[in-house]
């Protein structure tokens, strides 16, 4: 019988990942295959969200048995703080958050939240706690208003509307002919990079979750807007617990630590000031990062 349940198991996660529209359709996919076992443990409670203390107890985890990606990673985020992880292409960054929203379980320690260890919670209570801003938002073919009430179920047309002026958008959507009823995705309007992360912060601020992702888009969006969206992240990161996975450093100068993460441990941590003082591996990637950002300069110059 069992056999019988478990594709309904799965669709019923599919349709909760649409729902919560957290994930792009590639990754989903991906998931589909991995993730029928991830299910509320026998009497789990709702997750009390009392500050957002996130902590990393020795988390260890791989996605095969002969391969570990993270190994023994102690973090410790206050509440209402901003941490970065950087760290070179593979080094586990986007797996970190993946556990922190349970796609997967850890295979050593554990995660707590306020607390809770959030394989006791119930995963509906977990996922309402926490917003993603993702690499690459997906957008429904509805209008544009839809996209950002998805946010929250009965999320009210003046929530829509506020969260669009935080995220610096309801400019744009006030000069579309038909506004928030505009349609958006294959059949209606085509938007840029810059915008479509506006519609997904725009999501998140209806969620207003206690705890934020954001996973930094990784593709370039030209420096103005970029500068643009980094100010309007800024702005909703006060208050919550933000995790940010940031592969350019001068979008993490501000945060309150930086953690640099290489081949599954933590190399260094610090504020951007001590880290530089450190002298080592992240003061390494911020002068080539540097130099990148020179030579990109003079190119746009000539
Ligand atoms: P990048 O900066 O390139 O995004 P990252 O630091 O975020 O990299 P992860 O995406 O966390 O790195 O990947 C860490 C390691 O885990 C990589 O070696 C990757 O190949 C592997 N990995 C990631 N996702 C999966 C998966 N679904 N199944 C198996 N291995 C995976």
């Amino acid at each position: 019988l069992s056999q019988l349940f478990r594709p309904l198991d799965m669709l019923g996660w599919v349709y909760r990942t649409i729902r919560q529209g957290v994930i792009d359709m590639g990754s989903m996919f991906d998931l589909i295959d991995t993730h029928a076992e991830i299910v509320d443990s026998p009497g789990a409670q709702p997750l009390a969200v009392r500050k957002g203390h996130v902590r990393f107890e020795n988390v260890e985890f791989g996605y095969d048995p002969d391969r570990q990606i993270l190994k023994g990673i102690d973090l410790d985020i206050p509440a209402g703080s901003t941490v970065a992880v950087v760290g070179p292409s593979g080094a586990g960054k986007s797996t970190l958050a993946r556990l922190i929203y349970r796609f997967y379980d850890v295979t050593g320690g554990r995660i707590t939240i306020d607390g809770q260890d959030i394989r006791d919670v119930t995963q509906s209570s977990l996922r309402a706690a926490i917003g993603i801003v993702p690499q690459d938002t997906v957008l429904f073919n509805d209008t544009i208003g839809y996209n950002i009430a998805y946010g929250r179920e009965g999320a009210t047309p003046d929530e829509v509307a506020s969260a669009a002026r935080g995220a610096a958008i309801a400019g744009f959507i006030q000069s579309l002919p038909d506004g928030f009823d505009a349609r958006v995705g294959e059949r209606g309007l085509k938007l840029s990079g810059g915008e479509k992360q506006r519609v997904a912060i725009a999501r998140t601020l209806v969620k207003n979750p206690p705890i934020l992702i954001l996973d930094e888009a990784t593709s370039a969006l030209d420096s103005r807007t970029e500068a643009d969206i980094q100010a309007t992240l800024e702005a909703i990161e006060r208050g919550r617990t933000t995790i940010v996975i940031a592969h350019r450093l001068s979008t993490v100068v501000h945060a309150d630590r930086i953690i640099v993460l290489e081949a599954g441990r933590v190399a260094e941590h610090g504020t951007h000031a001590a880290l530089l003082r450190q002298n080592g591996i992240y003061a390494e990637m911020w002068a080539r990062q540097a130099q990148e950002r020179e030579a990109g300069d003079e190119l746009a110059a000539e």
